[in-house]
Order: structure tokens, then C-alpha cells, then sequence
């Protein structure tokens, strides 16, 4: 089983995936790479942080099973090696997930969202997005709900997070017992 997660930045999405993660053992989280550089505050092992010439350098190697610029930098789901027996959980944006979609047609693909822009763009801001960078997530967060319906996005609405969280575990508990 593969579950594909997308959604606009600012929407809880982090949180929803990693309480799932910590519910569900048999999941494992893909890390990505990325050309973006840290957020203050943020994790180390968020992302394998590297410059644009190595990960150009990868995805010539043909090391990635997707990749995608988004807001100009790069980011990419490195070929998944999960632990036998695992699924493999990718959080990533929507035109990654189109390319996962032409590869993997039978995974699981989820667009999580908030319940509106405006919420959105207060928890844009309150983890300290700039104001330049929030205006163009929310530009992009429209477009990006309707390329997830386009690929047949599930859609789980943050509203609550608990609720969010079991939402989204249905979900995954669906999609194990159809794939066997
Ligand atoms: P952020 O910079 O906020 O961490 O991530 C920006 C966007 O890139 C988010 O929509 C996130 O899901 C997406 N993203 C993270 N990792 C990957 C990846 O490996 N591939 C693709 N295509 N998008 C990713």
C-alpha cells in the first residue's frame, strides 16, 4: 500500500501525517530532499537539506521517484526503502503526486485542507511565514485543491484535529483491507 498526502502549506498538514505516523507502526515516512533551506525551529531530519547541483546531481542519477519545483525550490521523494512489511507514507505537493498517480495508480492519494483561506493564512502566519511568501501560498493553495480533485484526491478537511487524524486513519484502514 502507498498513501500519497498533499495539500497547501499552512494547513496542519505536518501534524495530521506525524499523529498518524505515531498511531499506525506499519507506517513509514519517506524523507524528502529539498533545496529550501531550514525554517528556524525546524527539525534537522525534516529534510535531507542539500544545494540545487546535488540534487540536480540525484535526480540525473534517476534517484528520485518524483520530484517538483514548488515556490523555486526543488524538492523530490528520494526511490522509498522501506523496512519490509511497511507502507510507505509520501507527504508531498500536488504535482508530485500527479507523477506518482502515472506510476502508482492504485495508491491511496489524500489532499488534506483547511476549513478556509483566511484560517489558513493565520497559521501561515503565526509559524512565521513572511507576509510575501503567505499571500503566495494562498494564491497557489486554490489551484492546488483543484488539481487533487483532478487526480482524485481524497479530501480530509483540518478542522479539528483529532478528527482530521481519525479521518485520515479510516482512510488508510479502507485502502489496507482492499489492497490485501
Ligand atoms: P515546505 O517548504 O512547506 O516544507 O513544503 C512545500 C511543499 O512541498 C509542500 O506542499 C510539501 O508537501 C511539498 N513537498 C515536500 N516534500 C516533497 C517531495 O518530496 N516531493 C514533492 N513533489 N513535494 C514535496
Amino acid at each position: 500500500m502507498l498513501v500519497v498526502i498533499s495539500g497547501p502549506g499552512g494547513v496542519g498538514k505536518g501534524t495530521v501525517v506525524a499523529r498518524l505516523l505515531g498511531r499506525d507502526p506499519r507506517l513509514w515516512l519517506s524523507r524528502s530532499w529539498t533545496t529550501r533551506s531550514r525554517r528556524p525551529g525546524e527539525a534537522a531530519d525534516a529534510y535531507v537539506f542539500v544545494d540545487r547541483p546535488a540534487f540536480e546531481a540525484h535526480a540525473a542519477a534517476g534517484g528520485f521517484l518524483e520530484w517538483a519545483e514548488f515556490q523555486g525550490n526543488l524538492y523530490g521523494t528520494p526511490t522509498p526503502e522501506a523496512p519490509p512489511g511497511l507502507d510507505v507514507v509520501l507527504e508531498i505537493d500536488v504535482q508530485g503526486a500527479e507523477q506518482v498517480l502515472r506510476r502508482f495508480p492504485d495508491a491511496l492519494f489524500v489532499f488534506i485542507d483547511a476549513p478556509s483561506r483566511a484560517v489558513q493564512a493565520e497559521r501561515l502566519r503565526g509559524r512565521g511565514d513572511p507576509e510575501a511568501k503567505v499571500m503566495q501560498r494562498l494564491a497557489v493553495a486554490e489551484a492546488e485543491a483543484v488539481a487533487a480533485r483532478r487526480l482524485g484526491a481524497v479530501s480530509v478537511v483540518n478542522d479539528d484535529l483529532d478528527a482530521a487524524v481519525a479521518a485520515l486513519e479510516a482512510l488508510v484502514a479502507d485502502e489496507r483491507a482492499r489492497s490485501g
